[in-house]
């Protein structure tokens, strides 16, 4: 999937969250900060493929995104199953923890939680596509969703552009619709209005 793609399902899976869950009692700079990790946790995985929207946001980017590339064991492979989503999330922990004095408002686990939620759901959304995803490492087979590869998705293509993707804003706008009562109240009583 493309990184915008990636952006909105890490979006949808963590507004379904915070519906399953209901809203946590935390400040807007927590909010804000999980909004901005669960976004980041999207498109992490990514971090194997040089042209990817991580690297591509950094002045060197290229350079980095072609060692990681060799590093990781080139696209889809470490970075893309659960051993490798455990390390990202663990060394998000630590960053978190070392942020944390500079951050005193914000709730450093909720924003690691967001940071899970984006990773997964990466995971999940690229299950879909015809390459699947090394779940499993380092036992070497890619799983999808469906199992038969020829009714999953190809990146990029059509499907993708004009069906999931606007699909997945539609979830969101739906969100941000039902709960704008509730939104508006959480803004309100964080900016003391
Ligand atoms: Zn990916």
């Amino acid at each position: 999937m493309t990184g915008r793609t990636h952006d909105a399902a890490a979006l949808t899976a963590l507004g379904l969250s915070v519906v399953f869950f209901g809203i946590p009692s935390v400040t807007l700079a927590t909010a804000l900060v999980a909004i901005l990790a669960n976004q980041i946790g999207g498109i992490a995985p990514d971090i194997d493929q040089p042209t990817a929207p991580f690297w591509r946001n950094l002045p060197i980017g290229g350079f980095f995104g072609r060692f990681t590339d060799k590093l990781l064991g080139g696209h889809r492979f470490l970075t893309h199953s659960l051993i490798g989503a455990g390390l990202l999330a663990w060394l998000a922990n630590w960053l978190l923890i070392f942020l944390q004095p500079i951050m005193p408002h914000v709730d450093i686990h909720l924003v690691w939680l967001a940071f899970v939620i984006g990773l997964i759901s990466h995971l999940i959304m690229d299950s879909f596509t015809k390459e699947g995803v090394p779940w499993l490492l380092p036992i070497p087979i890619k799983l999808g969703i469906p199992p038969i590869k020829a009714l999953r998705v190809t990146t990029g293509k059509v499907l993708e552009n004009f069906v999931i993707f606007p699909g997945l804003i539609l979830i969101n706008i739906a969100l941000c619709a039902h709960y704008y009562p509730q939104i508006v109240a959480f803004i309100h009583t964080r900016l003391g209005g």
